[in-house]
Order: structure tokens, then sequence, then C-alpha cells
């Protein structure tokens, strides 16, 4: 017996219909604010996260499914969603179509982690990307659509928590004052800080570590040292969340858990799935287009982790829609019954219809209990009398009820009831 991969999960048939909400939910979002879905490969050269995610990262350092192919290239699964569609933005040339371009994407993702509740190895995440605006409009537009995401699977228990993290100009003044708090305390903190320190002092803050965690409680915060750019920037978000009725809370401490971002930051946090409280993070990321060859061209985006949302759904009762079930099981009782049946069901089939005849060569009786258990609406058993007749009668199981029907015409009787 070969097991499933540790922190990887199967979606079994019985619950891929709440799978399906979620991403039916996320594509008629993306409809709404007129969101394109791109699809990129799952795995990419390393390189690309490398200079993509940022090296002083958790997910390049520690978590990247990293491998060489058989050509002895570099090759990784994709951790994240933004690299490859930026990477894919800039070889098509996409920046010479009309902007804003928006781009989302459902895609699968890979980090070597350890497993725990909403926290896999392998992760699905729903995901934005919206390039070459760089209006505060934008952000607020962004942000709605992950709410009205959120909306739409009626998570409603989330806190939207923003702060801004400065553009290069800002962020070289703030990384001065981190490292004057830091320095006096860098003996006290983790290898992984001390390594930091010299190469970006801001990764610093999303430290796990308690002893790191108390040192960085009292460090300056980026949002006094925004430059006046960035401050009207934020000031404008801000404004415009609260114009569209969307609540937020400034927290001064979300850095992200990537480098690339640029000013507005943001993250969706709940309380009620423990520590992995975050289902949906993103923020503006100005720089990364260039750095990864293309045009300077601004760029905001979101992610949302579909497991971690899925979690939510079920720790708060939230509702899904029924999962599908057979309108109608026709049941036959011997050859020729059995046969007709079968002609009936493909009948309705091309009309559209979830019909379900016997597939198990099983007795009437059988058939009955298995079209019971499949939770079919409508059950008609046609044997010689009804063949003779050419009449079966159509049991309602929720209501107990039968209704005689000619034969030829059971998918005019399902049309009306189904109104
Ligand atoms: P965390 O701080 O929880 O590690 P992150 O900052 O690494 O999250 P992002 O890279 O922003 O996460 O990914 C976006 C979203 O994807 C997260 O908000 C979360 O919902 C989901 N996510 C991230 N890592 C995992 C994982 N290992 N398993 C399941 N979902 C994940
Ligand atoms: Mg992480």
């Amino acid at each position: 017996m070969i097991n499933i991969p540790k922190g990887t999960k199967d979606v079994l048939p019985e619950l891929s219909y709440k799978w399906r909400f979620i991403e039916n939910a996320a594509r008629e979002t993306a409809e709404i604010f007129n969101i394109n879905e791109v699809r990129t490969p799952v795995f990419e050269h390393t390189e690309l996260f490398l200079r993509g995610v940022g090296e002083t990262t958790d997910v390049v350092n520690k978590e990247m499914y990293t491998f060489e192919d058989k050509g002895g290239r570099s090759i990784t699964l994709k951790p994240e969603g933004t690299a490859g569609v930026v990477r894919m933005f800039i070889e098509n040339g996409l920046a010479s179509t009309p902007m804003p371009l928006k781009t989302y994407y459902i895609t699968p993702c890979f980090r070597y982690e350890r497993p725990q509740a909403g926290r896999l190895r392998e992760f699905h995440q729903f995901g934005v990307e919206v390039f070459g605006a760089k209006s505060a409009e934008t952000d607020a537009e962004i942000i709605f659509a992950a709410s009205t995401f959120l909306n739409k699977l009626g998570v409603s228990k989330t806190e939207l928590q923003i702060n801004s993290i400065g553009c290069r100009i800002c962020r070289a003044e703030y990384n001065k004052a981190l490292k004057d708090y830091f320095r006096p305390h860098l003996e006290k903190m983790c290898a992984t800080c001390r390594a930091r320190f010299d190469k970006n002092p801001l990764r610093m803050l999303d430290c796990k570590e308690e002893d790191c965690k108390k040192i960085t409680a009292n460090a300056p915060k980026i949002l006094d040292y925004l430059c006046g750019d960035c401050k009207t920037h934020f000031e404008k978000v801000k404004r415009l969340l609260t114009a569209q009725g969307v609540k937020y809370v400034v927290n001064p401490r979300i850095v992200r858990g990537l480098d690339y971002y640029t000013k507005t930051v943001f993250e969706f946090i709940s309380t009620d799935i423990g520590a992995q409280g975050a289902v949906c993070a993103g923020g503006r990321y100005d720089n990364l287009v260039e750095e990864l060859g293309g045009a300077a061209l601004p760029a905001i985006g979101f992610a949302a982790g579909i497991e971690r949302l899925l979690l939510l759904m079920e720790n708060t009762g939230a509702s899904f829609p029924a999962a599908q079930k057979p309108l109608i099981y026709v049941a036959g009782m011997d050859d020729i019954t059995r046969a007709k049946a079968f002609e009936i069901v493909a009948e309705l089939r091309l009309n559209g219809i979830n019909a379900e005849a016997d597939l198990m060569e099983r007795s009437v009786k059988a058939q009955l209990k298995y079209a019971d258990k499949s939770g079919a609406h409508y059950v008609a058993v046609i044997g010689g009398n009804e063949l003779a007749a050419n009449t079966v009668n159509i049991k309602n199981m929720a209501e107990g009820t039968q209704t005689a029907v000619n034969l030829n015409e059971i998918y005019s009787y399902l049309k009306e009831e189904k109104k």
C-alpha cells in the first residue's frame, strides 16, 4: 500500500462540490471585475523564484521544491503564483497591450513546510495580478475584489489588515532606522535574523522566534518613515476603502512573506482557524516587473489559500450549495425493461438532465436501494406492465407522491417539475 505524500490531500468525490463552490465564487468575482484567467506552468526555472520571491525569504531559503531535470536544468515547482504570471507578462510582451491588464489564476502551489492544519506542502491559490496601474484606486479595487470573493463564500468573520511598506526611497530610510534599532540587540537574535540584518532588515520583523518577536515589538514603524508620495497614496487607499464600505484596520507590523512588495500590503485574517489565520493576502509590487527584466511597470495582486478558506468555512458552519444528485433514477426489471430504462436515461441526458440507470446488473430492489442512497429526487420503475401501457409512475422521493407519466413524456414532466 502506497500512501499519499506528507502535506498533501486528496479531494474525495463527496467533497469536491465544496471546492467547486469556492472556485466558482473566484471565477464569478473575476468576471464582475473584468479579470481574465491565465494559466502558467506548474514548474519554472529556479532562477525566477530566486529573483522574484527574494533570496532572504523563508519560501526561497527553506521551502522550495527544487530539482534537476534530465537535461540538467534547475527546476522549481511554483511556491506562489505571482512570479510565473510576471514572467508570462514580460515574455509575451503584454506591456504593449491596453493597460491595466487584469489577470487571475487558480493554481496548485508547493512549499516544503511542516504540515499543520491550514499548512500543506501542496495547496491551492486563487490569485489576481493587475499590471500597469499605479493609482490608489487600483489598490482599493483589488482589495474590494478580494473582499467580494470572501463575501460570496459567506466568510464574514475575517479582519482586513492593511499597511504600507513604502517604495525604494522610504524603504532605504526605514532600513537604516531598523538597523540602528536592531544593532544593539543583534547578539540576542536568531541566526536567520542576523543574516537578514545586512541583506534585508525588514524581513527581521517577520521572524516567528519568541525572543526575536520581543525585540521587534518595539522596532520603529514603517508608517513613520513613508515619503510624501507613499503617504498620500496610503491615505487615499484608506479613503477609497471606506467609500466602498470595506472595513479595515491598519497594522504597521505586516511586512508579508515575499520580498517583492511595495507600498500597500494587506491580509484578510481569521481567528477561527488557529495560527494559520491569513486566508487571503497581497499587495503592490511596483518593482518586480522591472527586476525580472521587463519594463518599469507598477503592479498589484493578492492570493487566497483555498484549503484555508475551506477550513474556515467548515469551522464556522458556512453553508455550501448542495452536492450534485440525480434528478431521476430509472430502474428496470428484466433485460427488455432495463434496455428501455437505459434508452430513457440517454434521452434525458441529451436534454441536460442528471439521470441514472443501473450499471451494476442489480435486482430491482437493489436498484431502488442505490437510488435512495444516491439522493435521486425522482424514481421510476419500468416493468412489463409499464412497457405495455407506455406509462410509468414517477415517484417524488421527498414527498412520497406518484404521478403517472407517458414514457415518451418524462422529459417534459421533469422540465415542468423543475420550474
Ligand atoms: P503564512 O504567513 O501563513 O505562512 P504566507 O505569507 O506564506 O502565509 P502567501 O505567500 O501570502 O502566504 O500566500 C497567500 C495565501 O496562501 C496565504 O494567505 C494562505 O491562505 C495560503 N497559504 C500559504 N502557504 C500555505 C500553505 N503552506 N498551505 C496552505 N495554504 C497556504
Ligand atoms: Mg508562509
